[in-house]
């Protein structure tokens, strides 16, 4: 199965995307985690990626294409894989139709997770990485004592470069208006679903499960 995840920012395609790798053995395919490792690693592309992402801005076409072209050639990638943060403008799913088409490859969904707009910002603005565990953490939603147990064992609560409040309004409005479109270009080739995305992540995982047919 090949699915398209598309949403805002925070709307939480990454933990759906973990989801359906760890139970389908879909791999997670982000371009946001590809970036980012590409700038920790200092390579030329994530050197130009750099000041995009901190200005919440979008890193160019033909980094984020060359970086899926290489990522869905990879032969664990050969039977399926869930696109997490790919495509966010209409010029890259037309470059995706490309890649798909050399390879002979079709997708069978593109998933809305549809979330409020005040939900996107606390998901956002508390969200937190304990320094210790990796565990995902938000200030908000997330129970006292995860909270607890991460700073009692020594760890931090790490906020992403990326998550102050200038550049996710930056980033919101990218979305409003760069990636928001695909969900007509999505509409108009028969395969978008549309999920609520609000509420606990199992609960929408599960109607995750259900709107691709696996229950
Ligand atoms: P989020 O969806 O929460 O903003 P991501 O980890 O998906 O987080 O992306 C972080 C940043 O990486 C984006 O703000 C953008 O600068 C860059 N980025 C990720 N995916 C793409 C893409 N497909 N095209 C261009 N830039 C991207």
């Amino acid at each position: 199965m090949r699915i398209v995840l598309l949403g805002a920012p925070g709307s939480g395609k990454g933990t759906q995307a973990q989801c359906l790798q760890r139970d389908l053995a879909l791999p997670q395919v982000s371009t946001g985690d590809l970036l980012r490792r590409a700038v920790s690693e200092g390579t030329e592309s994530g050197l130009s990626a750099k000041t995009a992402m901190d200005a919440g801005e979008l890193v160019s076409d033909d980094i984020v294409l060359g970086m899926i072209k290489d990522r869905l050639e990879a032969s664990d990638a050969a039977s399926g894989y869930v696109l997490d943060g790919f495509p966010r403008n209409v010029a890259q799913a037309k470059g995706l139709d490309g890649v798909l088409r050399d390879l002979s490859q079709q997708l069978d969904a593109a998933v809305l997770m549809d979330v409020d707009f005040e939900v996107l910002m606390k998901r956002l603005t508390g969200r937190r990485t304990c320094s210790k565990t990796g565990k995902l953490l938000n200030i908000y939603f997330s129970p006292q004592s995860e909270l607890d147990a991460c700073l009692n064992a020594g760890g931090e609560l790490l906020q992403r470069e990326d998550d102050n409040e200038a550049t996710i309004s930056s980033r919101l409005n990218v979305y409003h208006d760069q990636t928001e479109p695909l969900i007509e270009f999505y509409c108009s080739r028969n395969l978008l679903k549309t999920l609520d995305a609000d509420g606990e992540a199992q609960d929408i995982y599960t109607r995750l499960l259900a709107t691709l047919g696996y229950v």
